[in-house]
């Protein structure tokens, strides 16, 4: 397989066809052997005949357990399931938000893939769904721990959106844990729940017994020192923030990449979707030191059980 391209016009030329994407899906989702994705079964499924008139010669099976029969494809109780674009364009919309630094508008998308911007919005949503981290690793070693701000302001919302008499500070308290050579998490908390009941938990959970915590003087840190291994505190309220080893500048540049990101791009992110944006920002950072087709790859392996329907994304 000549796998190996540079720009996304080799890349849509590789994927010039349905049967083209819907086999090398399969080599990524079940390494070639169809498992069926209703009840599991890894025996040899019966080859029928694509439902699709427009795509007759894409890969359709019947499963050939007893108990089961049922249709499937590829696509089946994956995030492409339900969606009538073409697996080409998710791919290149996949390819696209994999190497993106700062994101890609649904406007932008929708234009380079040729959907309308509602679908391009529905897209990227269901991309940051299948690039959500769900079983991380416990962070070690040094870890910067830190809280910020998202301040989805005024000037960059719709007008029929504004929120009047908050100056356009409804902000979205964010807690990001960061591991030096290693991984980052982001967790967006509720509205004015910043403290130490909301953080402690998270970082229990995140962040293993044997870390050194490295965080600023926040209240909400307090006695963590007694449950882990170190816990090194700059005082930011002080005007310290760097005392030799220990700071947290990397997790403060990240923040601000992702706000120039959100900014930029996106212009504003409502608190009830700030989550998957900080999972697909998160994703490239954690995943920088792949090539851009080494993260599309690896993107598409995870492309099972990862459903969000389009009611769950406006009601939720
Ligand atoms: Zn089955």
């Amino acid at each position: 397989m000549d796998f190996n391209f540079k720009t996304i016009a080799e890349f849509n030329d590789y994927f010039k066809d349905e049967k083209t994407c819907y086999e090398f899906l399969e080599q990524q989702r079940w390494d070639g052997q169809p498992v069926c994705p209703h009840c599991g079964s890894i025996k040899e499924p019966y080859n029928v005949k694509s439902r699709s008139r427009k795509f007759p010669d894409i890969p359709s099976y019947r499963c050939s357990e007893k108990g089961c029969q049922l249709p499937f494809t590829v696509r089946t109780n994956s995030i492409f399931q339900g969606s009538r674009v073409e697996l080409r364009k998710w791919f290149q919309a996949a390819y696209e938000i994999s190497t993106a630094k700062k994101g890609i508008s649904s406007v932008e998308l929708a234009s380079r893939i040729g959907v309308s911007q509602k679908t391009a919005w529905f897209i990227n949503h269901r991309l940051r769904v299948m690039l959500t981290e769900t079983q991380p690793e416990l962070l070690t070693g040094e870890v910067e721990t830190d809280e910020t701000y998202y301040s989805g302001q005024n000037k960059n919302r719709h007008h029929s959106k504004r929120v009047k008499g908050t100056g356009g500070h409804a902000k979205s308290p964010m807690l990001g844990l960061l591991q030096r050579d290693g991984k980052l998490i982001l967790r967006v908390l509720e509205k004015g729940k910043s403290n130490g009941l909301t953080i402690k938990p998270i970082v229990r959970e995140t962040v293993s017994k044997n870390a050194v915590l490295i965080t600023d003087g926040f209240g909400a840190y307090k006695d963590l020192d007694q449950e882990y291994k170190e816990h090194h505190i700059v005082s930011h309220a002080t005007g310290e923030y760097v005392r030799g080893n220990w700071h947290t500048n990397n997790i403060e540049g990240f923040w601000s990449q992702l706000k120039r990101g959100i900014v930029g791009t996106f212009h504003f992110v409502s608190h009830k979707h700030l989550q998957r944006y900080c999972n697909e920002f998160s994703y490239r950072y954690n995943n920088r030191q792949l090539t851009n087709l080494e993260r599309f790859t690896d993107s598409m392996k995870r492309c099972a059980n990862t459903r969000l329907t389009y009611e769950q994304l406006t009601n939720g």
